[in-house]
């Protein structure tokens, strides 16, 4: 189960993301999560480094759109808006139709699309579920939703499970 929580890499941030690698490997579209990925959480502000970071995506062709869970269209369409890109708001990851909507937006496809969150159960197990290239950010702030807090506790307990495993187990029957 723990292939699931597993990033294809993990960056510091947005931009640190080498477009280098994105384009080696062949990405095309991606798929990105707003709270906390690109914003800290429900802040419009895209700081300069982020921004030049999409400059540097949008010349090297990669597409991109904004796919959040975040209920407030309007949160979600300003910082989409500014940054020139589609997006998905209320956007029920880690279900797949999510990533779907996103893949729709970017006319790209499991191939060659690429998710990219802060969140193992919402970003990366969802992106994982459709096979789809992944990439773990560290959360731009600890504001946060309390639900997503909550989360956060689970998190750590799967990352220190996943460190513990060496290797991944196969599944076993429930029955002992
Ligand atoms: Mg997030």
């Amino acid at each position: 189960m723990f292939e699931l929580f597993r990033p294809t890499f993990e960056a510091n941030s947005l931009d640190h993301i080498s477009i280098g690698r994105l384009l080696q490997d062949g990405i095309k579209g991606l798929i990105i999560d707003l709270d906390n990925t690109m914003t800290p959480w429900n802040d419009v502000e895209v700081g300069p480094k982020v921004a030049a970071w999409f400059k540097a995506l949008k010349e090297a062709g990669i597409k991109a759109c904004v796919v959040s869970n975040n209920k407030r269209k309007q949160r979600v369409a300003v910082v989409a808006d500014r940054l020139g890109i589609p997006f998905v708001f209320r956007a029920t990851k880690p279900r797949r139709r999510a990533f779907r909507a996103g893949m729709a937006l970017l006319g790209t496809g499991p191939l060659d699309t690429a998710v990219i969150g802060d969140q193992l159960f919402t970003d990366i197990m969802g992106g994982n579920r459709l096979g789809l290239y992944t990439i773990l950010v560290v959360p731009m702030s600890s504001r946060e939703f309390i639900g997503t807090r909550f989360m956060r506790q689970m998190e750590k307990a799967v990352l220190w499970l996943m460190k513990k495993a060496s290797a991944p187990k196969p599944d076993s029957p429930k029955a002992h």
